[in-house]
C-alpha cells in the first residue's frame, strides 16, 4: 500500500497520516519533519539541505527525492508507506514517479483532503502559543480556560506571524497555485480519491479507511 496524502495547510493531513500509518503498519514519510530531523542530526543530506535553508532558498527537488528514496528503501517500508507533504509540484510528482519506477514501485492511491477555504482560514488563524512555555492552543478546538492566558504556566498567549489572516490567505493561495495542478495530474492517472477533511477527526479517519479500502 503506497499512498500519498494531498491537501492544503490546515487540512489535517499530518495528524491523520500519523495515526493511520501506525494503524496500517507502514511508515509515515513526512518530508518536512524528515528534513528538520536530518538537519538537526547533521547527516550528509541534512548538511546539504541546510546550505539552502540558511540562505532562505527552497531545498532542491533532487535533495528531497534522494531523502524519500532512501526512506522508502528501509525494511519497514517493504509493505508500503504513507507519503505526506510531498510532492507539491508537477516536476516533483514526475521525479517521484521516476524514482519509484527505478525500484519497481508505484503509488497505489492519492487521497485529497477537501476542506473549504473559510474552514482552513478558521483553523489556521485560531492557533495561539504560550510565550513562556510554548504550549499550543486553538481558539476553537483547544481553547485556554481563560482568554489569552496559558493554563499551564499563566503565560501570555500570542499568535505567530505565520498564523495571521493575511499570511494564511497568502499561504493558501500559493498552495492553490502550485499544488492544484497535481489534482488533475493524479486524476488523469486514475489514482485520485477525494475525502472530506471537515467534521470530527474520527469521521474523517473512517472516510480515509473507506477510501483506501482498509478494514475498520
Ligand atoms: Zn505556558
Amino acid at each position: 500500500m503506497r499512498v500519498l496524502f494531498l491537501g492544503p495547510p490546515g487540512a489535517g493531513k499530518g495528524t491523520q497520516a500519523r495515526e493511520l500509518a501506525r494503524e496500517w503498519g507502514v511508515p509515515q514519510v513526512a518530508t518536512g519533519d524528515m528534513l528538520r530531523e536530518q538537519m538537526a542530526a547533521g547527516t550528509a543530506l541534512g548538511r546539504e539541505a541546510k546550505q539552502f535553508y540558511d540562505r532562505g532558498e527552497l531545498v532542491p527537488d533532487d535533495v528531497i527525492l534522494r531523502m524519500v528514496d532512501d526512506r522508502v528503501r528501509q525494511p519497514d517500508a517493504a509493505n508500503g508507506f504513507l507519503l505526506d507533504g510531498f510532492p507539491r509540484t508537477i516536476a516533483q510528482a514526475d521525479g517521484l514517479a521516476a524514482m519509484l519506477q527505478r525500484s519497481g514501485q508505484k503509488l497505489d492511491m492519492v487521497v485529497y483532503f477537501d476542506v473549504s477555504e473559510p474552514e482552513l482560514v478558521r483553523r489556521l488563524t485560531g492557533r495561539r502559543l504560550c510565550r513562556k512555555c510554548q504550549t499550543p492552543y486553538h481558539l476553537v478546538s483547544a481553547p485556554p480556560k481563560r482568554d489569552g492566558v496559558c493554563d499551564k504556566c499563566g503565560g501570555e498567549l500570542y499568535q505567530r506571524d505565520d498564523d495571521a489572516e493575511a499570511t494564511v490567505r497568502n499561504r493558501l493561495a500559493v498552495y492553490e497555485r502550485q499544488t492544484s495542478p497535481l489534482l488533475d495530474y493524479y486524476r488523469q492517472r486514475g489514482l485520485l480519491r477525494s475525502v472530506s477533511g471537515e467534521g470530527p477527526v474520527d469521521n474523517v479517519r473512517q472516510s480515509l479507511r473507506d477510501a483506501v479500502g482498509m478494514p475498520r
